[in-house]
């Protein structure tokens, strides 16, 4: 499934996910992360990460944008902003997640002033993904 993004959805997208970031609970690496879903019902679902103090527990602003969408109902993404202070990109566990709902997701990695360092798609970030097929589903 190739969805055209329009540069209005992108330019929404980024925006959304900066503002999200805002509110980011991230105390203990200050690294605030903020996310932005657009799935095929066109609406948007935003993600911040949310740490713990038991580390492991911590979540990624990715994951919460996903995990909000599919309790949802939303199965179907189109496109997913990540905007952090320096644009780092998703690490392996969303990149995963994201592989569960599909390949073909364009993926906008940012930084905090909207600045555009990637623009790619979740086949891209995890080449060779066990996913649903897998299983035979
Ligand atoms: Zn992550």
């Amino acid at each position: 499934m190739d969805q055209i993004v329009t540069s209005e959805q992108r330019r929404e997208l980024l925006q959304r996910a900066i503002e999200a970031r805002r509110i980011a609970y991230a105390p203990y690496s200050n690294y605030r992360v903020g996310a932005a879903l657009l799935t095929s019902s066109g609406r948007v679902y935003t993600g911040v990460n949310v740490e713990n103090a038991a580390y492991p527990d911590s979540l990624c602003a990715e994951r919460v944008a996903i995990v909000k969408a599919v309790s949802e109902g939303e199965r179907e993404f189109i496109a997913l902003a990540v905007v952090t202070s320096n644009g780092g990109t998703p690490c392996g566990s969303c990149r995963q997640v994201m592989a569960e709902f599909g390949l073909d997701m364009l993926v906008l990695i940012a930084d905090v002033d909207g600045n555009l360092k990637q623009e790619t798609t979740v086949s891209d970030l995890l080449p060779g993904a066990f996913g649903p097929g897998d299983l035979g589903r």
